[in-house]
């Protein structure tokens, strides 16, 4: 088989050669497009053309699986049945319907995105690939999505699953990791899409890739590809994709202050601009280089406030929490404040108010303090 004998390797010419002589309708994208018909799973957004609908499925999917973006799909559905609608939302009502998924500037470019369609496309999102790209928040993978399956344009989705079944079928050893692999797999799934039907063979191939070509444990006796598979000839299905990550993870060491006033409320602010959670609420804090006992800690607020007659009344387990690049190790720290501390305090700090607990779950929040509020029974 000539895969075999050049193969693997990164060079697109080769791999055009190949494709070309393979004859890639036959092998792979009717092979796939018939998987597709017998496998797909029933998911909303494969009944609709509206692109309002497939770009919130899809800002929604990213670096998130099917079965926890599906009920956001729908409350955003619901709450905003269409762009405008979406668009004349306040952001805290966006971010608060968001809680849970993470990557909140996701949901801040979504919402800044309805307002350009609104504002300069009369509501309506641009039909073509080039023009989706313009859009804040639509990268080339979200802009393939919605220009096939909303206006049927000849363009290829690769997200992580197309990645994964490119490079196992073609024994490819670019590390997806680094920018550049985007161009080659493009250029690829460019060789390899049905033009008859753009739609169905990108929905076929990501949908093989999540079903049936996994990361771990590939379906590799039962695939329609396994006779034009690299991967499977060569018994190499976990080498393929190569992914080098050389990120480095950033430590944080939060302490947080649930401040009580004498009415039971919680003191609680918009996390400012600048830093994770950006207008998400949260409490007092206190970051330091490390984790530190509340004697230990020397700030002025937190000093007051025990110098007027307010009490600790209880101090958490450690909290780690992971995100994209950070890892957050976090203490709370409960604590009742007198009338008389809270004059100076709240002053000071005027981004602090105070919540009674019902308002407080209606506050969009990070899901560590949604959790914490929860075990607290606030
Ligand atoms: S044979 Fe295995 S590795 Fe190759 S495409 Fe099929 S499932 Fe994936």
């Amino acid at each position: 088989m000539i895969i075999q004998k050049i193969l693997p390797h990164k060079i697109l010419p080769l791999i055009t050669k190949v494709i070309n002589n393979l004859d890639s309708t036959k092998h792979i994208a009717r092979p796939l497009i018939a998987w597709y018909a017998q496998n797909q799973r029933d998911l909303p957004w494969r009944h609709t053309r509206d692109p309002y609908h497939i770009w919130l499925s899809e800002i929604i999917l990213q670096q998130t699986r099917v079965q926890q973006g599906l009920p956001y799909y729908q409350r955003f559905i619901a709450a905003f049945p269409t762009v405008r609608i979406l668009s004349e939302a306040k952001e805290e009502e966006v971010l608060r319907l968001w809680q849970g998924l993470g990557y909140y500037s996701r949901a801040r470019n979504l919402h800044a995105c309805a307002k350009t369609v609104v504002q300069e496309h009369n509501g309506r999102f641009p039909d073509n690939f080039k023009d989706l790209l313009k859009l804040k928040g639509i990268g080339r993978y979200t802009a393939a999505a919605i220009a096939s399956f909303a206006f049927g344009e000849v363009v290829p989705v690769v997200d992580g699953n197309v990645y994964r079944v490119l490079a196992r079928l073609f024994g490819i050893t670019t590390n997806i990791a680094q920018p550049p692999a985007f161009n080659e797999f493009f250029a690829l799934a460019s060789e390899l899409i049905d033009p008859e039907q753009p739609d169905t063979f990108n929905q076929a191939i990501m949908e093989f890739g999540a079903m049936h070509c996994t990361p771990q444990k590939p379906l590799c006796l039962y695939c329609p590809l396994q006779a034009v598979c690299y991967a499977y000839q060569h018994s190499m299905q976990k080498d393929f994709p190569v992914k080098k990550k050389a990120t480095k993870v950033k430590h944080r060491y939060f302490h947080y202050f649930i401040i009580l006033n004498p009415a039971g409320e919680i003191l609680m602010r918009p996390r400012p601009a600048g830093d994770i959670w950006r207008g998400l609420y949260d409490f007092y804090l206190v970051e330091d280089n490390t984790l530190l006992d509340t004697d230990a800690i020397k700030d002025e607020g937190i000093q007051q406030l025990m110098a007027k007659n307010s009490i600790l009344v209880e101090e958490s387990e450690v909290y780690k929490h992971q995100l994209t690049h950070q890892l957050l190790h976090v203490k709370f720290f409960v604590l009742q404040a007198s009338e008389q501390a809270l004059q100076t305090f709240t002053a000071e700090r005027s981004q602090l108010q105070a919540f009674n607990p019902a308002e407080t779950l209606a506050l969009p929040k990070p899901v560590l303090i949604k959790n914490v509020l929860e075990k607290l029974n606030f």
